[in-house]
């Protein structure tokens, strides 16, 4: 059985202080938790602060963001080398926003993916279609694009240490999710590229997170679908009680309804 992973992305919120407070109420509340992945993702200069708050804690680190080269002249970039130096294992890659307002595309994600993968991070590769490609029957066509642009030149040794997270726009910090079947549909779809590419025992190693206003009351509904292995939550990862909630309700699906 895959692991579940839930990760919280802070974007561009909290100092170092509020990073370290937030930080430190999740810990304690979501001491007991051994069965699910639990990954924060504050911003870049917050990284080393929290890296030292988690120290011996069942929480690992996330950056928001990465750049393909390793050092040079490519001012304001972090290079992957940089971010496994201050404490991360993963790396949110291509999510929506950068894709929207920072002009990221297909080719750049995936020199992002490879370039994490040369250092042993996990890249989180977001994919997801916007509500007019949804509207105009085009999920299926633009998820492929994502995923197989997002992963070509990854190999079969390193896909298992990838995570996809299914991230429709139209569902990020807008209260509306993407119903449990919506998400299965478009999680399923994912594993069968993944397993035309690679091979069906491959392809099921691969977690695939749902992302898009989780929230604690829909959070079991999402994860109880047989090929959604986590969330990646935005806005309720921004209050401690909200996100350990939601980690909470995914290890009680795992540890009860599904096996
Ligand atoms: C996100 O930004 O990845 C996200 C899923 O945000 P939210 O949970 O607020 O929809």
């Amino acid at each position: 059985m895959r692991t579940p992973i839930i990760v919280g992305n802070w974007k561009l919120n909290n100092t170092i202080n509020e990073a370290i407070t937030l930080v430190k109420s999740l810990r304690s509340l979501v001491v007991d938790i051994a069965d699910v992945e639990i990954v924060v993702a504050p911003v870049f200069t917050a990284l080393s602060a929290v890296a030292q708050a988690l120290a011996d804690a069942n929480i690992q680190l996330a950056a928001q963001d990465v750049f393909w080269e390793d050092s040079g002249a490519f001012t304001g970039e972090i290079s992957p080398g940089m971010l496994k130096d201050v404490g991360c294992n993963y790396v949110i890659i291509g999510h929506s926003e950068r894709r929207q307002y920072f002009g990221e595309t297909d080719e750049e994600v995936n020199r992002k993916v490879k370039a994490a993968h040369t250092h042993e991070l996990i890249p989180i590769i977001c994919v997801g279609e916007s509500l007019a490609e949804r509207e105009t029957d085009k999920t299926d066509a633009v998820i492929k694009d994502h995923v197989l642009n997002g992963i070509a030149g990854v190999s079969a040794d390193q896909i298992p240490s990838t995570v996809i997270a299914y991230e429709p726009v139209w569902a990020i910090g807008t209260g509306r999710n993407a119903t449990p079947d919506q998400a299965q549909e478009v999680h399923a779809l994912i594993r069968s590229v993944l397993s035309d590419i690679y091979s069906a025992d491959v392809a099921t190693q691969v977690r695939i997170q749902y992302g898009g206003s989780v929230k604690p009351d829909n959070a079991a509904a999402l994860i109880m679908q047989p090929d959604v292995d986590g969330a990646l939550v935005g806005t309720a990862s921004w209050e401690a009680e909200s996100f350990a909630q939601i980690a909470t309700a995914v290890h009680n699906t795992y540890s009860t309804d599904k096996t």
